[in-house]
């Protein structure tokens, strides 16, 4: 594979997920981090989201419910460079009806190199980073370099 680095801005794509056993966890997190947050443009799933807005009291894109193809969407706007960071919460305790999606999210975020929080100790960490509020290089799959190469029988 051939990559590139593509800017993500000092103002943030965030996404929120949690699974259900998890969103108070989440709610908790976001509340203590609102002021960060609040520097941030946030996305979240449908439910996770609507828990959120009136707790933290800023505003939140919200997509589809997880299960109804949430985190899809979320993998989606991470494929198309719309989502710079990965707040999810999953349940590593309880399987989800949506477990495919689950796994598909995670993967697509670490193909496009997405720093992404699955538990509270790696948000906290990933929050207070200095990077949180900077530009970053961040590095990532060149598809048109790679078609060119492979049309050019190369790869
Ligand atoms: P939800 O989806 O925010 O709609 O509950 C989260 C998930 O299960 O992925």
């Amino acid at each position: 594979m051939v990559y590139k680095t593509i800017t993500m801005p000092a103002r943030k794509r965030v996404a929120l997920v949690a699974h259900d056993a998890q969103k108070m966890n989440l709610l908790e997190w976001a509340k203590f981090n609102r002021g960060t947050l609040g520097q941030h443009e946030l996305w979240a799933t449908g439910t996770t989201g609507a828990l959120l807005e009136p707790v933290i009291g800023l505003p939140i894109h919200k997509l589809y419910s997880g299960p109804l193809g949430g985190d899809q969407q979320v993998g989606a706007m991470i494929v198309e460079g719309k989502i710079d960071f990965l707040i999810f919460f999953w349940d590593p305790l309880e399987a989800q009806p949506h477990d495919p999606d689950v796994k598909a999210l995670l993967r697509m975020a670490s193909v496009w190199n997405v720093p992404t929080a699955c538990d509270r100790a790696t948000a906290d960490f990933l929050i207070s980073s200095p990077l949180m509020h900077a530009s970053y290089e961040r590095r990532v799959p060149d598809y048109e370099a790679y078609r060119a190469a492979r049309a050019a029988g190369k790869a």
